[in-house]
């Protein structure tokens, strides 16, 4: 268990995810409920010496458990829960955090979580840095099938990711030739219903995946990713990736095992994201 500290009244709970299950139960002893602070942080304290994690014995012992939720800070809405256990998770620390308030100790205020921090020598990590933590270094999507397909251009090989964050369905499109060992060329496509569907005129997303696609097909190698989206909108994308998604893109082609690209276009963002999962571009 780590602790995460916020300064407030002194309470203090446990954040769990919502698909820890306890584990066999507790023998608990015979006796009256913890009634005070100190008896549930003994209770809390036994817990973690055991590295059992029971949200049962928890409650019994009155102790409030949050639940955080799958995305963990990726999330749409990110809670002090879903930030608790991904700073235990990302320092290798299981996934049970202890929320505890700080408390000062004189009208002066003069004990902020700074202070506490310098006087045991602990380290503040700020809610940003779990972020960029996790954008930069956790799998953000989750490889489904791959299949075969063939195109007007040529067959191609596709791979399903599913995004852990907003759940849509993207695409990686390989030559069938590609070699990881190679330098393939990569071109990032996001999903612009006006211009892929309906051969809108009125951007240029069409023709750039049509001439991927066809040196794609020529070369036998490289590799385009579709992005796609939740929303069903007809308006053209930012040409730009947001930070999570150039993240996203980063994190599809690691796990492919591709090491080195030649990116297509000039998306500064991308690349600094393609290089924080050593792939050089
Ligand atoms: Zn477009």
């Amino acid at each position: 268990m780590a602790t995460m500290a916020r300064i407030a009244a002194g309470q203090f709970f446990l954040a769990a995810p919502v698909t820890t299950e306890p584990p066999n139960p507790v023998p608990t002893t015979p006796g009256a409920v913890p009634s005070t602070s100190a008896q549930r942080a003994d209770v809390i304290a036994q817990l973690a010496a055991h590295r059992i994690f029971d949200v049962r014995m928890a409650r019994r012992a009155g102790i409030p458990v949050h639940a955080a939720t799958p995305q963990g800070v990726l999330a749409a809405a990110p809670g002090v829960a879903e930030f608790a256990v991904d700073l235990v998770r990302g320092a290798g620390l299981g996934e049970v955090a202890l929320v505890t308030e700080v408390v000062r100790t004189d009208e002066s205020g003069a004990d902020s979580a700074g202070d506490l921090a310098a006087r045991h020598g602990l380290e503040i990590v700020s809610s940003d840095l779990i972020v960029a933590e996790r954008l930069r270094t956790w799998p953000l999507a989750i490889r489904g099938p791959e299949i075969a397909l063939p195109t007007e251009q040529g067959v191609l090989l596709a791979t399903g990711y599913r995004d852990s964050h907003s759940g849509a369905e993207h695409l990686v499109l390989r030559g069938p030739n590609t070699n990881p060992a190679g330098v393939p060329a990569v071109h990032v496509h996001q999903h612009c219903p006006a211009g892929d569907v309906f051969g809108a005129l009125t951007c240029s997303c069409r023709a750039q995946l049509d001439t991927a696609l066809a040196e794609m097909a020529t070369s036998g190698t490289g590799i385009t990713v579709y992005l796609r989206d939740t929303a069903a909108r007809l308006r053209h994308p930012e040409p730009r990736l947001d930070e999570r998604r150039a993240h996203l893109v980063a994190s599809m082609l690691q796990d492919l095992h591709v090491r080195r690209v030649q990116l297509r276009g000039d998306d500064e963002q991308q690349r600094a994201a393609l290089r924080d999962r050593d792939i050089a571009c």
